[in-house]
């Protein structure tokens, strides 16, 4: 029997496994089920170079649990270890066995398991003892069985064992029973296993009998051993990929696309990716990328192997080329990385695109749901986003769809402006903006639907890409205003008359909860609405902006600013406005007179004070009354119009269409409009 001290630096190791792995115990099982994995393909390996003539036919790896000896074995039928391997692979730590394998057998290699630099060590992380009973392929090789109990002294002896293959032997400690449970076992089997090359093994089928569970004499097999990722494209149909996601991710819609990604240099990797029907957010942190190492499930978070906007597919990626274990930050800046983000970015925006001209009703049909996946991309991917300008689509108010260039060449000729912008209508509600929208129709323009959750910056990407191109909301101006074709027509009102009716209509609004409204003149076309009630682009930007991003909330607090617009060339305000001031001029301009006198006089005496020198207390007092009487002038005025505005129907009524039109009419406003209706009627 021999006696030993493990490698050189061992004295630190096994608290080091223990401490810093503690979180992450049970990859352990990863690990050795990994190891057993790779014993069978380097004799797979060997058997196919001719180094090997023993039957190769059943290779597998079976997990068992013995909860009275409290113990969990990992067996394979591989290519066994002898002392001396045991020695030179186990006993000295720092070697990597996998290492001096692959470059021995480098053209056969590829099947063999990387390496995770963990490897059979982590064992010690849940066990308190761990034994190796081995049996090498070598003709004539003879059994051996290590043991350790985490110390860096271990036995080594001669044993029976009749197979070829490995048994490791984990005395699991009491910390860790938990991985005596085969519940558990088999969930982490299913975990990191699902699609190992070899049949994995854990227990028997079970059948219901009798009202209960009882083990059958079949193989559980955990695992499906060709995964259709490792299989080309040409040899699946668009069923086995959609079987296979249905297998990844039970009990969601069927995939919109799919991409099949495999790729031999400069790196290898192979992986199915997968464009969900999101249905919730809930569902996109859940059902995430997996990430897998020659078939080993690594982990689900491909943050920095897949760029960004990627992240919500769904779906599986393989490839050796990606350094495990090693700190996010370290995998972003790893320009093997980079390489693969880069190239699956590629990938995407042709597969896209593919669709996009081979079959674009399909790629039309389901836009609506790829759409947030594409411009997410555009706004988060310098790359993706010139990609995509090829098959990004936008969908006007009706359905139809267009490319950005169809759209441009579209309405280039009707909703170009006097300056030569090109000016893209758009609405966020089909309904609530009803009127506006066939405003613009009625004009010959056409009006774009953008009401997904990305929209509103998406816009300003689209804003910063178009050349002299500019986005306006259809409720934004009145439509005239929106796309100015020609020299706008003048309101003629004078100052006298401009107060009267500005006066006349504030009167009449009703006050509208979080809305500010500002009164204003426009000499529309007869045919347009008599008032239009539109919100500022600007500043409803603003508030949107306000409302995603915090240190912003000055703007969010602020109450949505409306324009009510007078179209003062309609009948309806023509026939107001001349009885208004009709009425009212005799008693509105003797006081419009006086004001305007008080006003000079204060102008006056600003004006005979010299430069350099203020105010003194006399004056200041008769400016001080003077601005009093003003004051009073115009609450007399305010009461003398409202007195007469309300006294007219037609213009509460005249706003409260407006209003309606806009959803905000409600309330008490509401059931007065329409007690003023009916007497109307
Ligand atoms: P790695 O697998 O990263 O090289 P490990 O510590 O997991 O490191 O294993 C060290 C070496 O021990 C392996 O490279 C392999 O040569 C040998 N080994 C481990 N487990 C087995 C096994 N089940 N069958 C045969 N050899 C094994």
């Amino acid at each position: 029997m021999q006696k030993g001290n493990i490698g050189v630096t061992t004295e630190n190791i096994f608290p080091v496994i223990k401490k810093f792995l503690y979180s992450d115990h049970e990859i352990f099982l990863r690990e050795l089920v990994s190891n057993a994995i790779d014993a069978t393909q380097k004799l797979r390996t060997l058997a196919n170079c001719g180094e090997y003539n023993g039957d190769i036919e059943n290779l597998k790896v079976s997990v068992k649990i013995d909860k009275d000896a409290k113990t969990l074995t990992v067996s394979d039928n591989g290519i066994g270890m002898t002392a001396e391997d045991v020695d030179k692979y186990i006993n000295q730590i720092a070697f990597s066995g996998a290492e001096e394998f692959l470059s021995k057998y480098k053209e056969n290699a590829n099947s063999i398991i990387g390496h995770f630099g963990l490897g059979f060590y982590s064992a010690f992380m849940v066990s308190k003892k761990v034994e190796i009973h081995s049996l090498s392929y070598k003709d004539g090789a003879k059994p051996v069985l290590w043991s350790c109990d985490g110390s860096p002294e271990y036995t080594m002896e001669e044993t029976e064992k009749a197979e070829r293959g490995t048994d490791i032997v984990l005395y699991i400690d009491d910390d860790n029973v938990e991985f005596l449970e085969k519940d558990r076992i088999d969930s982490l089997l299913k975990k990191y296993c699902r699609f190992l090359p070899v049949p994995v093994i854990c227990g028997k089928e079970q059948e219901w009998k009798d009202g209960k569970y009882v083990d059958t004499d079949r193989d559980n097999v955990i695992n499906s051993t060709a995964p259709i990722w490792m299989k080309k494209p040409s040899e699946l149909k668009d069923e086995d990929y959609i079987n296979f996601y249905h297998e990844l991710y039970p009990g969601q819609d069927d995939p919109l696309f799919w991409i099949h990604l495999n790729v031999d240099l400069p790196f290898t990797l192979t992986g199915i990716l997968f464009f969900p029907r999101i249905k919730n957010n809930f569902e996109v942190n859940k059902n995430r990328i997996q990430l897998y190492c020659n078939q080993v499930f690594v982990m689900d978070t491909v943050e920095g192997v897949v760029p960004d906007f990627l992240m919500l597919l769904q779906g599986v990626i393989d490839s050796p080329d990606i350094p495990l274990n090693v700190s996010r930050s370290y995998l972003q800046s790893d320009s093997s990385v980079k390489k693969i983000a880069t190239y699956i970015t590629k990938k995407v925006s042709s597969r896209l695109e593919d669709i996009f001209k081979n079959n674009r009703s399909d790629f039309e049909e389901k836009w609506d749901d790829i759409k947030i996946f594409i411009e997410y991309g555009m706004l988060t991917d310098e790359k993706f986003c010139d990609a995509a300008m090829k098959f990004a689509l936008l969908k006007d108010t009706e359905g139809k769809h267009y490319t950005f260039d169809e759209y441009k060449t579209l309405i280039q000729p009707e909703q170009t402006d006097k300056e030569g912008n090109l000016i893209y209508l758009y609405a966020t509600d089909k309904v609530a903006q009803y009127n506006y929208i066939k405003a613009a129709s009625d004009k010959g323009y056409n009006v774009l639907l953008m009401d997904g959750q990305l929209d509103s910056h998406f816009i300003q990407l689209l804003e910063r890409k178009f050349e002299k191109s500019h986005f306006s909301r259809v409720d934004g101006d009145v439509i005239e205003n929106l796309i100015q074709k020609e020299d706008k027509k003048e309101v003629n009102l004078t100052a006298v008359e401009r107060n009267t009716l500005t006066t006349l209509f504030n009167s009449q609004l009703p006050k509208v909860e979080g809305s500010n409204f500002l009164v204003s003149f426009e000499a529309l076309s007869g045919d347009a609405n008599p008032i239009i009630i539109t919100q500022n682009e600007y500043m409803r930007r603003m508030k949107e902006m306000a409302a995603m991003q915090p240190g912003m909330s000055f703007y969010g607090e602020l109450p949505d600013s409306y324009n009510l617009i007078v179209n003062v060339e309609h009948p309806l305000v023509t026939k107001v406005k001349e009885e208004a001031l009709k009425a009212l001029s005799t008693q509105v301009q003797p006081i419009e007179d006086e004001i305007l006198a008080k006003n000079a006089e204060i102008e006056d005496i600003r004006g005979s004070v010299k430069d350099n020198e203020t105010l003194n207390e006399e004056q200041q007092k008769r400016i001080n009354t003077i601005e009093a009487e003003v004051r009073q002038d115009r609450d007399k005025l305010n009461t003398l119009i409202t007195d007469y505005a309300s006294q007219q129907p037609v213009i509460g009524q005249l706003i409260d269409l407006a209003l309606l039109g806009n959803g905000l009419l409600r309330g008490e406003d509401l059931s007065k409009f329409i007690s003023r209706s009916i007497s109307l009627l």
